[in-house]
């Protein structure tokens, strides 16, 4: 698995992008160390792509679903065997740390063996019948075509909440990856070719906008699953509507931590060090705001500041470090943006607010762990996201302001309450606005069997993740059985006026 893998795999044969254009990946923590140069795909990829998916539809979708649950099962064995050096690959393209990764390729590895037992459950209904003689029931087919568009910080699990179901279920896929993780997601095609997946099955068009572009409009796509920035979830919402496609959108988020005056100091400072500057804070689930209460906010933030200025930055495939570097100079600039514009707002830089400078950070797109104090409810830095290390700290006097700020945002993705109080725990779980909620944990901990996604600005109202993706990755036929050997009239015959 040393080589690299810089090509376009349509209908199980690994090929250049037709125009022979190409787009360069490097490590973002180790600038000069380059990945490899990847097919700029185009249009004429895409359909070639799709064509093959439509092709392989004919089989794969008729295939008994637990025969396909087999397949899945190898999909989830050859994964278990190659965790480390995926995770290592997976590291050196997007750069947090190993240890990251490796829980990245796990849960890859769970929703493969959940997939594989939903292909024995995907459950239709059978319901009485208004008339005699007569039997109702609802069956689950699969769509058809199933467009994949991926950000890059999850490269291995997002792209597998999809896929896996998608494919479980008797679709077949056209998977574009992020241009800033393509080696990843070549990776991951990989396993599913050496997995034995017919060709034509699960199909990778590497690319950006363009590639990703040409998927959302092709007629013969029949759905679209999402995962980025709310900015392009938006434009693939219009075009998909627009050609009376299903799609789901996974988007942005500014999840809040409520700090309650009971709360465990130091779970919180264990919960704010994985969920704010986890994975460089570049999650759609960061703990990206702190809402905490006047009575502890001084000790809190001062033993927060402690903890998170000994994080150790480096590159993550490297034994020690605890915060890799941000995915980009695009991420970089953006970050320092937001910094001018909170100072400019009146919030103070408590902690960092500067790109990084220490050994092993010289060649990399790395900031320092910060922390804005004094930041206010309709201030910048408390409502858009940032996806970097920066987290915003706002002080509330009671319960009900923290829910009022913690809802004063236009994202919906995740969220958290630390308090000892069993009964505000439970009216939190019913009070914020979020997808997801965690009691005494930071905002970021899916598990592979679990609904999974956001309301509001976040989300288009699907899940992923857990029995409520295969919703998404089917539709519903409605059969009737008249063995009453005679025409029987519903609502007509059955009712006496
Ligand atoms: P992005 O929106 O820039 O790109 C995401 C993908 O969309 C890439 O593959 C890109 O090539 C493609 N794309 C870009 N323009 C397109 C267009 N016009 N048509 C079709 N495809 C297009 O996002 P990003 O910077 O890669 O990722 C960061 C964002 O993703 C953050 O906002 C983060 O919160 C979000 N995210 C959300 C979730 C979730 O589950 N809610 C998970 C991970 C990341």
């Amino acid at each position: 698995m040393s080589e690299v893998l810089n090509k376009n795999y349509i209908d199980g044969i690994w090929q250049e992008a037709s125009a022979g254009a190409v787009f360069k990946d490097v490590n973002p923590a180790i600038n000069s160390d380059v990945i490899g140069n990847f097919p700029e795909s185009g249009v004429e990829d895409v359909d070639d792509a799709v064509r093959a998916a439509r092709k392989a539809f004919r089989t794969w979708s008729r295939m008994p679903a637990p025969a396909r649950g087999d397949i899945l099962r190898r999909i989830g064995d050859l994964l278990t065997e190659r965790k480390s050096e995926l995770a290592f690959q997976m590291t050196r393209e997007m750069g947090k740390p190993f240890f990251e990764t490796k829980g990245d390729v796990q849960e890859a590895i769970d929703t493969a063996y959940y997939a594989a037992t939903e292909t024995r459950r995907l459950f239709g209904h059978t319901v009485p019948s208004e008339m005699p003689n007569k039997f109702n029931m609802s069956l689950r087919r699969p769509i058809g075509v199933c467009g994949i568009i991926t950000a890059w910080n999850f490269p291995v699990a997002v792209p597998t909440w999809k896929m896996f179901p998608a494919i479980a279920a008797g679709n077949t896929v056209v998977f574009k990856p992020s241009e800033d993780a393509p080696h990843s997601g070549a990776l991951l095609v990989k396993v599913f070719e050496d997995a034995g997946v017919p060709p034509g099955v699960v199909n990778l068009v590497q690319g950006s906008a363009t590639a990703g572009r040409a998927l959302v409009e092709h007629p013969d796509v029949n759905a679209v699953s999402f995962t980025g920035s709310t900015e392009t979830g938006s434009k693939i919402g219009e075009a998909c509507g627009r050609l009376h496609k299903r799609f789901s959108l996974e988007m942005g988020g500014k999840n809040p931590m409520i700090v309650l005056a009971d709360a465990d100091l130091d779970l919180v400072i264990d919960g704010l060090l994985w969920g704010a500057f986890g994975t460089t804070g570049q999650r759609c689930t960061a703990t990206s705001r702190l809402i905490v209460h006047e009575d502890v906010h001084d000790a809190l933030v001062d033993k927060l500041k402690e903890a998170a200025s000994k994080l150790k930055l480096g590159y993550g495939n490297e034994d020690d470090t605890e915060m890799g570097p941000v995915i980009n100079q695009k991420a970089l600039d953006k970050i320092e943006k937001y910094i001018g514009i909170g100072k400019d707002e009146g919030a103070t830089v408590a902690l960092g607010g500067k790109r990084a400078e220490g050994p092993g950070t010289e060649d990399g797109f790395f900031f320092e762990p910060t922390i804005f104090t004094n930041v206010t409810p309709n201030m910048r830095v408390a409502k858009e996201e940032i996806f970097g290390p920066v987290l915003s700290v706002l002080k509330i006097s009671s319960y009900e302001e923290a829910v009022k700020v913690a809802n004063n945002i236009e994202y919906g993705l995740s969220s958290a309450i630390y308090t000892q109080d069993v009964a505000t725990a439970f009216k939190a779980m019913h009070d914020i606005e979020a997808g997801i909620t965690y009691v005494n944990g930071p905002t970021i901990g899916a598990e592979a069997h679990m609904p999974f996604g956001g309301v509001k600005g976040t989300g288009n109202g699907h899940r992923e993740g857990g029995w409520e993706v295969f919703e998404f990755y089917t539709e519903t036929k409605t059969v009737y059985v008249d063995y009453s050997g005679k025409l029987q009239k519903a609502q007509i015959d059955n009712v006496d006026d």
